[in-house]
């Protein structure tokens, strides 16, 4: 067995797959190589380094918390640098958005959402003994929430890269987005026939991210919390991927002037720098938690829960938010995008050029054949993933416009040597 073997791979198939490239350092927008060579980043780890690597505030506060304590349990333990945290997220998000659990991925932010969304009800009183009634989630075609069960569950059933765990899953309720009035009518339509049935409603607000970067507008998002409002169903807003600036404002329902019940964090929470997740709750739904019975309490509690290392660095980040210009920051590199990535609608083969704050997408006709893109992106000196029909970058705010420039060069060179 080749001894790259050892190794597990994410979404990746062991047998056929290049070996990966060694990373040795990190700085700013670069990633540097074992063999030397300096890749510009454009898509900042997934899309966590939004300040790019290596802040210095960021490491000085690691430095710090970790001479001081770098883990401590939290159950029946609190620490600053969480309950900080927590203050600073609850006066950060929008409305009463006030109860936050942390945990250590986007997947189990997700399950929390979940099961918050589910234990509402039982602590209201629906359901049987048993915990029939109130079981199903509403999920959106092309959505994607994770790689644990519960969040796969709610992945885009047929074309999304779950596909085959189907029959293993929850089965959840699947609907168009309510881009018109027609799928808002639709939409409404299978609420009301689904309703005793439902726990909640789960949606990434403004953009469908791992699903192709699928945009919506604003007023999409408006009408199917309006729906879930009237129909009295917990919204959870999985702004893992939008969250922290990422769509031009600092949460992406706020473009949209609502406030979900239920919101999960992760990714740029740390700035990219530790494994760090936070459900965020409403007042109201955080209030059905509340008995003298402890069977009303959230059952949850992961290990590294809060851990005050990342806790540190998460309060690093938002410090930069507050003392350095990253939202003019994201405008100024979505009319660079734009720019830049403009020569790309020209070119055969290509479906749609879009740009969403510091989110820029061209969309071929079909799948290239990502191998080949993968290697053109190399040889420009360049960290740019392309997957599915897409490519696509979302820079650290950071980013120089030289820097930018290089990057849209790229693609568009790349774009244009594609066939498809
Ligand atoms: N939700 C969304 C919207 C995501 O983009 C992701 C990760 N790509 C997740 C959930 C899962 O997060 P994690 O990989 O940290 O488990």
């Amino acid at each position: 067995m080749p001894a790259n073997h050892t190794l597990w791979r994410p979404y990746t198939q062991m047998k056929t797959a290049a070996a990966p490239l060694e990373a040795v350092r990190t700085e700013g927008c670069t990633i540097e190589l074992a063999d030397g060579r300096q890749l510009v980043d454009g898509i900042a780890s997934w899309w966590t380094a939004c300040h790019g690597y290596n802040h210095p505030h960021i490491r000085a506060a690691c430095e710090s918390q970790l001479a001081r304590m770098p883990h401590v349990m939290f159950g029946g333990l609190t620490h600053e640098p969480a309950e900080r945290l927590a203050r600073r997220l609850a006066a950060l998000l929008p409305g009463d958005l006030d109860h936050v659990f942390f945990s250590d991925s986007g997947s189990v932010a997700v399950e929390v959402a979940m099961k918050m969304a589910l234990q509402f009800w039982r602590n209201r009183g629906a359901g049987n003994r048993r915990g029939e009634g109130r079981t199903r989630f509403l999920a959106f075609r092309e959505g994607y929430h994770g790689d644990t069960l519960g969040a796969m569950s709610v992945c885009d059933p047929d074309e999304g890269m779950h596909a085959r765990f189907g029959a293993a899953l929850p089965r959840q309720l699947f609907a168009e987005l309510p881009r018109d009035d027609a799928a808002a009518a639709r939409l409404e339509a299978l609420v009301a026939e689904n309703t005793g049935n439902l726990a909640g409603v789960i949606i990434e607000p403004l953009v469908q991210g791992a699903g192709g970067m699928r945009f919506h507008d604003a007023k999409t998002l408006a009408t199917l919390a309006d729906v879930a409002r009237r129909y009295d169903l917990p919204l959870i807003a999985d702004e893992i991927f939008t969250g922290f600036g990422r769509t031009g404002t600092m949460f992406a329902c706020e473009q949209a002037g609502i406030v979900p019940d239920i919101l999960c964090l992760s990714k740029a929470l740390t700035g990219g720098t530790m494994a760090l997740a936070a459900t965020v709750a409403r007042r109201h739904v955080f209030a059905t938690f509340l008995a003298d019975d402890s069977c009303f309490a959230l059952m949850h509690g992961p290990t590294f829960m809060a851990n005050p290392l990342a806790c540190a660095a998460a309060n690093a980040s938002l410090d930069l938010f507050e003392t350095e210009p990253r939202l003019a920051q994201v405008a100024a590199i979505s009319r660079l995008l734009e720019q830049g990535l403009a020569p790309c609608r020209d070119v055969p083969g290509v479906k749609d050029v879009r740009v969403m704050g510091a989110i820029g997408t061209v969309q071929f006709e079909a799948s290239p054949d990502l191998a080949d893109l993968k290697r053109a992106f190399l040889e420009r000196d360049v960290w740019v993933r392309p997957f599915g029909d897409i490519v696509y970058l979302t820079p650290a705010f950071t980013i120089t416009e030289t820097e930018l420039r290089q990057l849209t060069d790229a693609v568009v060179g790349v774009v244009r040597q594609t066939r498809v």
